[in-house]
């Protein structure tokens, strides 16, 4: 697993990777753009050329980017959605070049506008920005359910990758508050293992490729979008550590996003709890491995510098081996 934050980009993306080394990340997430503007950023190519180094070389392994919020694929707006689609495969072709996990989008909204048309304007939409790009993930994040937000329901996550044409890119980014707040049951490892299984029928087992872990502050079923720190949420620990340790997420980038304990995004003290959260939930399964090293923290990171590497190259290929994930969560 490699457990991370959201971090900000402020000054390039060699200085996202050192906050991501300053917070002990073995993942970062960064919004490549403004998330409420609709300016295109594009980095430089030697900030890009020295980031990827510093990514073969580690501690921090993979990075995802968060699309603009301001991106709506499903509108009928003529000049909203080609703004989006722009930013979109904008997007995409950043993820290209930094060699990232994927990007992260929310599928989009209704507003007003019937379901069936709004998600065929989607499936569209992924077509177009996969067409306009080469290698990057576009990894579809599920919803709170607030208002017309699409990508509420596996059925509907699912509906998104057939009609965007069912590419091995397309992935999908859970998010723990967002499942809660939809009424899945994600509080202990147990319901969280019956719906990650209902999420493998429905989706795909290939396509889970980031979670999202934050705890929530509003209630089960709410569909109300509040995060909270971890552990100090509705989901609490034993909810957190559920997440942390469930062993379909072995290898991928599990990433806090924030606020923090001190109120603002990410920080050090939030990893740390993180990774106290994933010793207790390997240990309430049964599957702490301190004696032996494996779930203790120092050991997990020695040698992982070849499995970085090749974690990498799966990654953008767009593929997850289950072999591979396995041999990675058994360290
Ligand atoms: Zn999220
Ligand atoms: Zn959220």
């Amino acid at each position: 697993m490699l457990i991370g934050g959201h971090v900000s980009p402020a000054g390039g993306l060699v200085n996202a990777f050192h906050r991501g080394v300053e917070r002990d990340c073995d993942a970062i997430q960064i919004f490549n753009q403004s998330p409420r503007a609709w300016r295109l950023q594009t980095y430089r190519e030697d900030d890009l050329a020295e980031f990827r180094s510093l990514l073969a070389e580690g501690p921090v392994r993979a990075i995802v980017l968060h699309a603009v919020y301001l991106i709506n694929p499903a509108s009928k707006d003529d000049v909203i959605r080609k703004k989006s689609l722009d930013a979109l495969a904008h997007a995409l072709r950043m993820g290209d070049a930094m060699g990232a996990h994927g990007v992260v989008v929310h599928p989009g909204s209704q507003v007003g506008e019937p379901l069936e048309e709004s998600i065929d304007r989607v499936g569209d939409a992924i077509r177009y920005v996969l067409s306009e790009s080469e290698r990057c993930p576009l990894l579809l994040e599920n919803t709170a359910g607030a208002g017309g937000t699409i990508g509420r329901s596996f059925e509907e996550l699912a509906r998104l990758v057939e009609l965007g044409g069912g590419d091995e890119r397309l992935g999908l980014c859970l998010d723990s508050c967002h499942l809660f707040a939809m009424g899945f049951g994600v509080r202990t490892a147990d319901e969280l293992s019956e719906t990650i299984e209902r999420c493998e029928e429905i989706v795909g087992v290939d396509r889970l490729r980031c979670i999202h872990v934050n705890d929530s502050k509003a209630a089960f079923g709410s569909k109300r979008d509040r995060h909270a720190p971890l552990g100090e949420g509705e989901l609490g620990r034993q909810g957190c550590a559920a997440f942390f340790s469930e062993p379909r997420f072995e290898g991928l980038p599990t990433i806090f996003e924030g606020p923090g304990l001190e109120g603002r995004g990410a920080a050090l003290a939030d990893i740390k709890v993180a990774r106290e959260l994933r010793e207790e939930g390997l240990a309430a399964r049964g599957l702490a491995k301190g004696g032996r090293g494996g779930a203790k923290r120092g050991s997990a990171r020695r040698g992982t510098a070849k499995r970085g590497s090749a974690q990498r190259g799966s990654a953008r290929s767009g593929q997850r081996s289950r072999k591979g994930a396995t041999k990675r969560g058994s360290s």
